[in-house]
């Protein structure tokens, strides 16, 4: 048992609690209460938040930040030299990599992780011997920094919503048919059953990368692993367009139908939806995660945040590209493009963009009742430090020094299960600077230096 005192603890509600003092024991929290410093074991200087959750990431996409800037371009360029890096990897960039991502996750007070996972197969698309080596490269890369990760394993057998096979490009994301994508799977899940802080989620990349009549089967996976069911949804206005015609609806309305919605699901972006996508949605009782940083970087658009949780749909947020690892700017960009759009000013509460930071995220990656500091919950918390250049002088007992200034530059120490992982900055177990840099340098290069016939 540890008792964990912080001068100001957000359990929750509009405005900060004093003196709390937070109960660990087995990694969960047994107990939350008021009291003095010298009745904890440790003392946290500043203030105590729920970790936070991204809850959509691709790790090894941040090698290509600041590296696919200087030409014009759109989402549909950007993806070939996301292509060429991701057919370079083997599995020991692919968790070296990643080991650099989640630990600056980590220091940025990321304590769960949506990892979207698609690279599955070997270079010329053949599986690997041990089918799910890329993926547990992951699961090790998490296990290794301390953060708590669901590894999300997407179906990414087509090119387009004609159902035409992978282009070259995409033949490692491919396992072939649906049904050895299920096959591979089973197997992840009871891989991972034993693995402290791990767990599986399952995904269709999107209506562009799973084939109509495979949509129902994935829902049904999740549903026998009881598993969080995730999709990428409407990134693009190209893909409505070709979704309404090949099949003749939105990717909402193709969902719907496929019984690919309900409460497990998480719809990634929601960017371009219709009024009637956005009430089947709410209908379903489906959730969506927004990755503003990433979704400004690749011109995407910007989504209906405020519509959709007018209707009760549940919002969370995700670093995506890690084109930026910030979840504190993730969820201040809601509410900021949504003050673009809207010509408007507090459109969303301080308390309802930690909580899309937190509690909704973790609920979005399967990790239900986490992200709060509650008894029950997982122990996972974070300090942030309100005297730092960026939340000086703010208003931190209305949370809106935190939500509107705080980033992850304010983040001090980061606890996970129970763990002091990162404490007054520094993490317990991460690789160097020079070690992470060089790693990023290399990675970048070999993708540069990939000859384009394996590609
Ligand atoms: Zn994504």
């Amino acid at each position: 048992m540890q008792r964990w005192h912080a001068k100001y603890a957000w359990l929750g509600g509009s405005e900060l609690t004093t003196d709390v003092i937070v109960t660990v024991v087995d990694g969960s929290i047994s107990d939350v209460s008021n009291g003095e410093a010298g009745l904890a074991d440790t003392t946290l200087d500043g203030i105590m938040l729920p970790g936070l959750a991204s809850v959509h990431s691709h790790a090894f996409h941040r090698a290509l930040r600041g590296r696919t800037n200087t030409a014009s371009g759109d989402f549909w360029s950007w993806r070939e030299p996301m292509y060429a890096l991701a057919n370079s990897l083997t599995p020991e960039d692919y968790r070296e990599l990643a080991t650099v991502v989640f630990s600056e996750m980590l220091t940025a007070g990321i304590t769960a992780v949506g990892e979207f996972h698609y690279i599955h197969g070997q270079q010329d698309g053949q599986p690997y011997g041990g089918p799910n080596v890329m993926g547990l490269a992951l699961a090790a890369a998490a296990s290794d920094v301390g953060i708590r990760l669901t590894l999300i394993d997407a179906a990414y057998l087509v090119s387009d919503t004609a159902g035409s096979p992978p282009l070259p490009e995409q033949r490692r994301f491919s396992d072939g048919s649906i049904a050895a994508w299920s096959d591979r799977v089973r197997q992840l899940a009871s891989t991972l059953e034993p693995m402290d802080n791990i767990r599986l989620g399952v995904a269709a990349h999107s209506v562009r990368a799973v084939a109509a009549d495979d949509l129902p089967v994935i829902a049904e996976i999740a549903e026998r692993l009881d598993a969080p069911l995730h999709i990428h949804l409407s990134e693009q206005v190209a893909e409505n367009d070709a979704c309404l015609e090949q099949h003749g609806i939105s990717p909402t309305q193709l969902l719907a139908r496929s019984g690919f919605l309900g409460p497990r699901t998480c719809l990634v972006h929601a960017t371009h939806l219709s009024d009637n996508d956005m009430d089947t949605i709410a209908f379903s009782g489906s959730n969506v995660c927004f990755c503003p940083t990433t979704e400004a970087d690749l011109g995407d658009g910007i989504g209906p945040a405020k519509e959709l949780v007018s209707l009760g749909i549940p919002l969370s947020v995700g670093t995506d590209s890690n084109a930026f690892i910030d979840i504190l700017e993730e969820t201040r960009r809601v509410e900021h493009y949504d003050r673009l759009r809207l010509g408007k000013r507090g459109i969303h509460a301080p308390a309802d963009l930690l909580t899309n930071a937190t509690s909704r995220g973790y609920d979005a990656i399967g990790w239900t009742g986490g992200g709060r500091i509650a008894v029950g919950a997982p122990a996972d918390f974070i300090v942030v430090d309100p005297t730092t250049d960026e939340m000086a002088g703010t208003d931190v007992a209305h949370l809106d020094g935190i939500v509107m200034a705080a980033t992850r530059a304010s983040v001090t120490d980061v606890i996970v299960g129970g763990e002091h992982v990162v404490v007054s900055g520094e993490p317990a177990t991460a690789p160097s600077r020079q070690q992470r840099l060089s790693t990023l340098e290399r990675v970048w290069d070999n993708a540069t230096r990939f000859p384009k016939s394996h590609s």
